[in-house]
């Protein structure tokens, strides 16, 4: 169970809160001049990291009020709440030492299909494909 901060309500249990997927996935600044997978990609590509991610939740029986937050997907450690607009916080300054991968823990080889290419349909542009669109900061 997670206890987060809520930048208006302070500290509330987890299950007041809903999660709303990645940060900073800008909306596409001429999304007319996508091509259909381009435009799927803005829709339904998200990265899936091990370690520090970025990610929007919601005080949904609170304040109602969307933040970001910079969570371990690993230790579910809270490393940052910030406003939505504001930019992603770097962790460098604050002497973390958040190593996002042990090599050998989840990685068997040959689980998860060829390397470059897990789980994703042939012709599929790879994951990291999609960061063109997005911008950061926004
Ligand atoms: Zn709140």
């Amino acid at each position: 169970m997670l206890l987060i901060s809520c930048p208006n309500c302070g500290p509330r249990d987890e299950t007041e809160f809903h999660y709303g997927g990645q940060a900073h996935v800008a909306y596409p600044e001429s999304p007319n001049d996508l091509t259909d997978r381009e435009w799927a990609e803005y829709l339904f590509y998200r990265e899936n990291t091990k370690g520090t991610f970025a990610e929007r939740w919601v005080h949904s029986t609170g304040c109602r009020q969307w933040f970001n937050m910079l969570r371990d997907t690993v230790s579910y450690e809270i490393h940052s709440i910030y406003g939505m607009g504001q930019p992603r916080p770097d962790l460098n300054t604050s002497g973390q030492s958040s190593e996002p991968t042990q090599p050998g823990e989840f990685t068997q080889a040959g689980d998860f299909g060829q390397a470059g290419e897990p789980g994703l349909a042939p012709g599929a542009a790879s994951p990291t494909a999609t960061t063109p669109i997005s911008s950061e900061g926004v």
